[in-house]
């Protein structure tokens, strides 16, 4: 008999659900509704695979892209699930095969684009079969307030109701977000849906936050960054496709090999670049945004983000591709102020986007940006657990110390700073009396007394707060104001230039209520230079290398990528055990029946190959 641990084990070689998992699938097969909130790379997949497999009749998933949809349906085909896809990049002697072994009840998921769905003749194949259960994927398309918006995902709900028989819906997202998982509760019309959000930690995710002094310093961070990961794939996302192109040639002019992505290429030269990447030709992609979503390439050792992104969602969606085999991984963000006015640039410039809005539903979504762009800056400026904070973002609970961050790994020490806040604080406090709204520079300018023109102009010179710090380093001060930044006793507004204002948190520490401890800057200077870069792997590592040949060998003879045969963490495993048997090799995470058949005896031969010219 099928169980849920039998079909994981059998065509997905796994011995044990992840988190969640389990719980979502025997939801599903007793009929019931899911919406699984699970950040990328979590397993959402298997979530809707396993039961699929299980359940009488076919299942429908919808997923926003093709280049997603082809991914899936070749990793299911290679772990022996028949499954197929209904795309627009399909010939039509393909589309029709693809129809028949539908109309023969040989598949068992089915791969839609939303617009697909209300076509004539999806819609009466659709009505002919017995579906089990529509499975929504990116389930945020259905929110203008998502990243992400698509209008045919509104169409899935008229496609559900044409259908004889109301199949089980599950829908997944990695947006947390309270009004989205509304959106998507109602505009799917979910019946009483079992709500998890599960499995955001990714433990295997360093989390690293680098200030390069000064922004032009910013490349050389990067240099130094990569030169510690040689030959490791890595993805660099920059804010615009003028970094994205001029961070990829400097790379280039330094001796890597690098491709870049961004939506300003063309199809092919896009298609191109994505690909001479995922198949490893490539180790380094600098890339926009466009670049990511539902890419699967399983093995990007780190990401790092050259400018800071929007928002925490947009950040751990895009910093989360990396590590997806589970080995240690680093998510890297070089943050430096000029981030700020660049993001504050964009949100002021995005109405493009937003034209089906009225005006006040513009300034409503303006609002939300310039939030989310708060949160971000005070991540940045964080000198608490980096993973803490997240994670708490998402809605899930963790220790305040994680131990793999650069705030944890930093062993910074805490001191008390409450009398150095208040001045800081009161200095804004003052300003702002007089009418005068001025970024971190002017604040710092004002309390070390600074005889700037500006400061003359508007005779800042008078407040009693102007000088009181004036034997704090610069440097020192700095960080003391975004730390109050980060912990939200400021609020960095946008207009202009990015400008301070005091937050009601502020009050009891201005009144002497609260205390303020501070991580130091000079015990805070140990930053990331000391983390040094994940691990080598330690045995075995020739055979690994031996395996990989023979990976890259087979995925050539199917024209699929390697990580299709198996990913790196499943071959790091076999190097290491030295499987010798069928059933050996069974036990290797990773190693389903199914590619125990097909690959298994290319993988036991290297091994015992390996074995013997170390005996002999
Ligand atoms: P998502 O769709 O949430 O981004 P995937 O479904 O693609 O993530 O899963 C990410 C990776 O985790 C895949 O390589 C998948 O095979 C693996 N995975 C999923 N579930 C398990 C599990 N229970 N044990 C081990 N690996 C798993
Ligand atoms: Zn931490």
């Amino acid at each position: 008999m099928m169980t849920p641990q039998s079909v994981l084990r059998d065509y997905f070689g796994y011995s044990t659900f992840r988190g969640g998992q389990e719980t979502l699938i025997r939801h599903i097969l007793a009929g019931g509704d899911v919406l699984g909130i699970m950040p990328t790379g979590a397993g959402k997949s298997v979530c809707y695979q396993v039961p699929a497999m299980m359940m009488q009749g076919m299942t429908i998933v919808v997923s926003p892209l093709i280049s997603l949809m082809q991914d899936q349906v070749t990793a299911l085909r290679a772990a022996g699930i028949p499954a197929e896809c209904l795309n627009s990049n399909l010939t039509q002697a393909e589309y029709f095969a693809a129809l028949d072994a539908v109309r023969a009840g040989e598949v068992k998921l089915l791969y839609a684009a939303p617009e697909r769905l209300l076509t004539d003749a999806f819609l009466s194949l659709a009505q002919q079969i017995p579906i089990a259960m529509v499975a929504v994927d990116e389930a945020h398309c259905l929110s203008q307030w998502g990243q992400d918006f698509r209008p045919h995902y509104l169409e899935i709900a008229d496609f559900l109701a044409k259908l004889p028989r109301r199949p089980v819906v599950a829908a997944f997202t990695a947006t947390a977000t309270q009004t989205v998982r509304d959106d998507i509760r109602r505009l799917l019309g979910l019946r009483d849906p079992l709500e998890l959000v599960t499995g955001f930690d990714r433990e295997n995710l360093r989390w690293i936050v680098e200030r390069p002094e000064r922004p032009s310093k910013k490349y050389d961070a990067l240099l130094r960054i990569l030169r510690e990961r040689k030959g490791k794939s890595g993805i660099i996302y920059c804010l615009t496709r003028k970094t994205t192109d001029e961070v990829c040639e400097k790379l280039r002019a330094d001796g890597f090999s690098c491709v870049n992505y961004h939506a300003g290429l063309s199809a092919e030269e896009r298609a191109a670049h994505q690909d001479a990447f995922i198949r490893d030709e490539v180790p380094l992609i600098t890339a926009t945004n466009a670049f990511g979503m539902g890419i699967d390439k399983s093995n990007v050792s780190f990401v790092v983000h050259y400018n800071m992104p929007k928002s925490m969602e947009a950040y751990y969606q895009e910093a989360g591709r990396a590590g997806r085999d589970g080995m240690p991984a680093d998510c890297i963000l070089l943050y430096s102020g000029q981030d700020i006015r660049l993001n504050q640039f964009l949100i002021e410039h995005s109405d493009s986007e937003n034209e089906r809005l009225s005006p006040e539903q513009r300034e409503a979504v303006r609002q939300r940006d310039v939030e989310r762009l708060n949160v971000m800056v005070r991540y940045c400026n964080l000198t608490d657990c980096l993973r803490h904070d997240i994670l708490r973002y998402f809605g899930e609970d963790s220790p305040r110390h994680c131990g793999n961050c650069s705030s944890c790994l930093s062993g910074a020490e805490t001191a008390d700073a409450t009398l150095e806040a208040q001045k800081i604080l009161s200095c804004v406090y003052r300003m702002d009396q007089r009418g005068v709204h001025g970024g971190v520079r002017l604040l710092c300018d004002t309390l070390q007394a600074k005889e700037t023109r500006q400061i003359t102009a508007l005779r800042l010179s008078e407040l009693t707060t102007y000088g009181i710090m004036r034997d704090t380093p610069r440097k020192t001060l700095e960080q003391m104001v975004n730390i109050l930044i980060s912990r939200g006793f400021l609020n960095v507004e946008s207009g202009m230039y990015p400008t301070l204002a005091l937050t009601a948190r502020a009050n009891p520490v201005l009144r002497g209520q609260e205390r303020v401890e501070m991580a130091l800057p000079a015990q805070r200077q140990k930053q990331p230079e000391t983390l040094g870069a994940v691990p080598e792997f330690t045995g075995g590592e020739a055979l690994f290398e031996r395996l990989k040949k023979v990976r890259s060998r087979l995925a050539a003879k199917e024209y699929v990528p390697p990580y299709i045969i198996f990913n790196n963490a499943t071959l790091q495993a076999m190097s290491e055990r030295m499987p010798a048997t069928e059933s050996a090799m069974l036990e290797i995470p990773g190693v389903g029946r199914h590619k125990m058949e097909k690959y298994g005896d290319a993988f036991l031969q290297a091994i015992r190959d390996y074995r013997a010219e170390q005996a002999g």
